[in-house]
């Protein structure tokens, strides 16, 4: 008997797949598109499976309504790592699969490119001779053009016809419209290196040697201080690649798609080059998703979500900045990019290269333990010399918008001798909180267990962990006072004092406010480099990837707040964080200075990481990771919930940590911590609780997540609160 049904994967929150009839004329492929019905709407779904048999009776199932694809969306090692990924994050796999596609093939899109209008001309037109139309030149060049073969309507837009004079000549009948697809070509036959390289340093050639040297699977973690030529080894590695008629894939974290970086590589190779960002659209994205599966691009480079991007023929993933937080997806199909990378150049046996001044602990783990080869950069290219740094105990000192007497006299030198200054701090709004000068009330969220910031510009006060805001109230909410107070300090604040403290400079404030427009932050960054504005206040967005070749003297106003966190990667963040600020100051003429100001300047991991680096500190901090039985020594897995009920939320996470308990592989060497209070406890209205499994590998952790997975789902209160599952979690 020939199968007839097929297995359905629905982008519906349900761990399981369907089962459709195939009528004779349809011919679904596993990995295709299909429509189907779905209770009462029609569903794009993808084929897992055809087979003849269904635990349902034949005569129960319903048919497909269409057949969308006659080829699979993806190749097979591809395809299989997007199951493997459901299975590991815990995500349902129609969920996953649409979480992997562009938007408008999850709609039903077409999965080629849009047919170009082209104009042609009639028999009647070809009859037509030229004479007759003397007067008519415009007329006469499209005839013209026409005769050679057709011609696209944006060539001859191009060409400045203009679309009344092809309305004339199709009105006369002599031209015509026709639909039709781009024709492939591929960009192998114009490959070229555009541009003259530099010599490489002995340890750049040796890194490239090592990458070269396999081109099997492989992967490696190039470490190098920022400047150190890492972007020049990853042009290296792409040259033999390309050359190969071979694509490359580059991830970069949320913000590091500077035109910068694209222009380097749009420079050095003559191949299409396509970007896969948040700022597309939806046409512009599924444009990008074909021409790599398609081979109409030799270069992708892309944020987290480019790494499914199907391609013709891979041959190198490159991740840089691979320590960065934007890699883990933090909702629906919470997956690692970076780590997905690594799996993904497994399947399809390519090298992976892992770049980063400030590896992550996990990454620089697998490095030492052998599992990746460890690549590294001392020098910093061209004569760049690295900043000095040093730590400013505040203690005592009286802090003026958070800026302290000797730092404010430092700007000052480092302003006066024509330099630019950049201040971090990571705390958006005038102030953190407001507060009654007469009682001590504070301005409370009523949805959240968090105070308002305070928002001069606007007026107004704003939650930021809801999106409740509301006008500044003129008076104390409690004892009707007047004098309210600001307490603490954010980016406005130090904006506006800064105007204040320093009058004949121009300060610049990059935060997440201040960006909001689309386009303004690559405005800023320009005025920057072009010495408009002197003092550059920022949050983390403006560490990432922007080179300020004038920037002098860096502080970290703040880093007591990532010292004391609850969090235990806050301190790696710190340091990577302070690793990539003072390698951005200064350059070769100008050397750079590096301050952070704290009121614990005895704290052992600064001091580690000032005066012996990040793979000191890295050390430092890994040994107690391993003490405290933390990752990447244990692999975590948290479970949030959320209800409007906070018992209800609390007994269900007992019940979660009860079904781990009493599993069988439930061991010593197992842990649940829990159920406690999120970080947050209520947000919205809605509180929030966690639990923490731990477990000593990977296999074990997986092993109890799919046994547990489906008891949970059987939980009555499974139903009424809102919960998920994140597989090695970033944020705790
Ligand atoms: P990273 O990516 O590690 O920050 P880059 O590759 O951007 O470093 O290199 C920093 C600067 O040094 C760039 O301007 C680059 O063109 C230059 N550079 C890199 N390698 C060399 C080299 N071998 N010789 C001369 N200049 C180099
Ligand atoms: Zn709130
Ligand atoms: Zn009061």
């Amino acid at each position: 008997m020939t199968p007839n049904i097929a297995r359905v994967a629905l982008p519906v929150p349900l761990d399981k797949q369907f089962d459709y009839l195939i009528k004779p004329d349809q011919n679904p492929v596993v990995g295709g598109r299909v429509k189907v019905p779905f209770g009462p709407k029609q569903h794009v779904g993808i084929v897992t499976a055809i087979t003849d048999n269904s635990e349902f009776s034949i005569g129960k199932l319903k048919p497909l309504t269409a057949v969308l694809d006659a080829s699979p969306l993806w190749q097979p090692p591809l395809f299989k790592l997007l199951g493997w990924a459901s299975g590991y994050y815990q995500y349902p796999l129609g969920d996953t699969l649409a979480n992997a596609m562009p938007t408008l093939l999850r709609k039903g899109r077409e999965a080629s490119p849009s047919s170009l209008k082209m104009w042609q001309l009639t028999h009647e037109g070809r009859e037509q001779p030229i004479t007759a139309l003397k007067r008519a030149p415009r007329q006469v060049q499209v005839l013209n053009a026409l005769r050679q073969g057709k011609v696209s309507h944006e060539a001859l837009l191009a060409e400045e016809v203009s679309t009344a004079i092809l309305k004339t000549l199709a009105d006369k009948g002599w031209i015509e419209t026709v639909a039709e697809k781009p024709a492939h070509k591929h960009w192998l036959r114009n490959f070229a290196v555009t541009e003259e390289k530099p010599r490489l340093n002995e340890e750049q050639a040796l890194a490239i040697a090592s990458v070269n040297a396999n081109p099997d699977f492989g992967c490696y973690l190039l470490e190098g201080v920022t400047g150190s030529g890492k972007t020049e080894v990853y042009l290296n590695l792409l040259e033999p690649v390309l050359a190969a008629g071979k694509q490359a894939l580059i991830l970069v974290p949320e913000i590091g798609l500077t035109p910068q970086t694209i222009n380097r590589f749009r420079r050095r190779f003559n191949v299409p080059l396509e970007t896969i960002h948040s700022g597309l659209n939806d046409s512009e994205r599924l444009a990008a998703w074909l021409a790599g599966r398609d081979n109409q691009a030799g270069i992708i480079i892309g944020t987290r979500s480019a790494l499914f991007t199907p391609f013709a023929n891979l041959g190198i993933i490159i991740v840089d900045e691979e320590h960065d937080a934007s890699y883990k997806q933090q909702d629906s199909l919470r997956y690692h990019a970076r780590d997905l990378a690594v799996m993904r150049a497994n399947r399809e046996n390519i090298p992976v290269v892992l770049g980063s001044a400030t590896p992550a602990l996990e990454s620089l783990h697998n490095a030492k333990s052998g599992k990746y080869h460890h690549l590294t950069l001392t020098r910093r290219a061209g004569q760049a010399q690295s900043a000095r740094h040093g730590v400013l105990d505040v203690k005592g000192l009286y802090l003026d918008a958070g800026l302290s007497a000797p730092l404010i006299a430092r700007m000052r030198k480092h302003l006066e001798a024509g330099n630019q200054v950049m201040l971090f701090l990571n705390r958006r709004g005038y102030s953190p909180a407001i507060i009654c000068h007469e009682c001590g009330w504070l301005a409370e969220c009523k949805r959240c267990d968090a105070y308002y910031t305070f928002h001069q510009q606007s007026g107004e006060l704003r939650c930021h962990h809801c999106a409740t805001q509301r006008p500044i109230m003129p008076q104390c909410g409690n004892c009707g006072s007047t004098q309210l107070n600001a307490v603490g300090v954010g980016t406005e604040q130090l904006e506006q004092q800064l105007a204040t403290l320093f009058p004949e400079f121009k300060a610049v404030r990059i935060d997440r406010d201040s960006t909001r427009r689309k386009g303004s932050l690559e405005g800023y960054l320009e005025a920057i480099r072009n010495n408009e504005y002197q003092i550059l206040i920022g949050t983390q967005m403006l560490a990432k990837g922007h080179h300020f070749p004038d920037v002098t003297l860096v502080s970290l106003i703040d880093v007591d707040s990532a010292l004391f966190s609850n969090d235990f990667r806050a301190a790696e963040r710190l340091a990577q964080l302070f690793i990539q600020v003072a390698g951005r100051a200064g350059r070769a003429s100008k050397p750079g200075e590096v301050v952070l100001q704290t009121h614990h300047p005895e704290h052992a991991l600064l001091q580690s990481l000032l005066h012996k680096g990040y793979d000191h500190f890295a050390t430092d901090a890994l040994r107690e990771r391993k003490q405290a039985w933390l990752p990447p020594y244990t692999y975590l897995t948290l479970f949030r919930a959320e209800a409007n009920q906070s018992d209800q939320v609390e007994q269900f996470l007992q019940q979660v940590r009860g079904i781990f308990e009493s599993s069988p592989i439930f061991s010593q060497e197992t842990m649940v911590m829990g159920p406690n209070p999120a970080p947050l406890a209520r947000r919205a209205g809605r509180y929030r609780w966690q639990l923490l499994l731990q477990a000593p590998d990977r296999k074990t952790l997986q092993q109890l997540l799919s046994i547990a997975k489906p008891a949970i789902q059987l939980l009555p209160l499974a139903k009424k609160i809102r919960w998920s599952i994140d597989v090695e979690p970033q944020d705790l």
